[in-house]
């Protein structure tokens, strides 16, 4: 008799049990639209330019246009907020005009407008919301990446080791880092200390949290001291923020070099970029479902939107 009593009851405890978690448990995080991730990140399309299929895609057109994207990338983890590359900033004219020996502007160009990250965060209050950016986490050093930095005076500035070398000694043009943006004295600097844990087959790398959320990595050849991102959203995805490793994910995907006469300007070392790439393309086929993100590759970043739209 016990027993059928016990299971009489049994619906009528569930629903007890039911109503008390409604009303004891804390509301789950992040479920109205709007609310910001937890982890997560924003595109801030800072300036793009059309160029020739062919540059970026192997066996492209060449006589289709596609956006090249100049994109800053907004990473939030809990609290704080990170910038991986600048993109182009509010000095940007002067800074080319310095620094881009005339006879190579046909050929490396951004287009207007430029909304510099700096721009796109105060329209929306984010400074006035008492949020800032801690640090500044660079790809590499590159004009077209480092364009930003004197906007973010407040900000830490963390590179590569390696990179470092091209900090102290900048150069001029296409695949220069440029005097103009990362000369200043007031810069603060700090060389990332990448341990020897291995990460998705990177010997090193960095987890900047300790909870494996956001992961760096070397991957030098673009430039010595090129680093790649790996960040966990909320939803679990995996994005894989590449830098210049690669322009586009076609490229990786055909495990195509850069198009010679670029590679020859703008990659530090072509073969040690080329094995960067296979290394890529052999990490997209062990997992399929990582999201890798090119910092020019408007056919991964347009389906993905752009800030104040969050990535999840
Ligand atoms: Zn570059």
């Amino acid at each position: 008799m016990r027993l059928r009593a016990f299971f009489l009851n049994l619906p009528h405890l569930l629903i007890l049990g039911w109503l008390s978690l409604l009303l004891l448990s804390p509301r789950p995080a992040a479920a109205a639209a709007g609310e910001l991730p937890e982890f997560g990140f924003a595109i801030l399309k800072t300036s793009r330019v059309a160029v020739r299929e062919a540059l970026l895609v192997p066996g492209g057109s060449l006589s289709k246009e596609i956006d090249s994207n100049f994109s800053a990338f907004l990473i939030k983890h809990r609290d704080e907020y990170l910038l991986f590359d600048t993109g182009m900033g509010r000095q940007i004219d002067a800074q080319y005009h310095a620094d881009m020996p005339r006879p190579w502007r046909p050929f490396f160009k951004y287009e207007a407008p430029v909304r510099p990250a700096r721009d796109q965060l105060e329209q929306v209050g984010f400074f006035a919301q008492h949020k800032t950016i801690s640090r500044v986490i660079l790809s590499h050093s590159h004009w077209d990446h480092a364009g930003g930095l004197l906007d973010f005076p407040e900000a830490k500035v963390l590179v590569s080791p390696a990179e470092m070398g091209l900090v102290r000694q900048p150069t001029r043009g296409p695949g220069g880092s440029w005097a103009s943006q990362i000369g200043s004295a007031a810069i603060a600097w700090e060389a990332l200390q990448f341990k020897d844990q291995a990460y998705k087959g990177y010997t090193q790398s960095l987890d900047l949290f300790g909870d494996g959320r956001v992961v760096l990595v070397p991957m030098p050849g673009h430039t010595p001291g090129s680093i790649g991102l790996f960040l966990t959203v909320d939803s679990g995805q995996v994005y894989f923020f590449i830098g210049d490793v690669a322009w586009t994910v076609a490229a990786v995907k055909a495990g195509a070099p850069k198009f010679w006469a670029a590679s020859a300007l703008v990659d530090a070392h072509a073969e040690q970029t080329q094995r960067a790439v296979a290394q890529l393309r052999d990490l997209l086929r062990q997992e399929p479902g990582l999201v890798l993100v090119p910092a020019h590759d408007s056919a991964v970043q347009d389906p993905l939107g752009y800030f104040p739209n969050w990535v999840r």
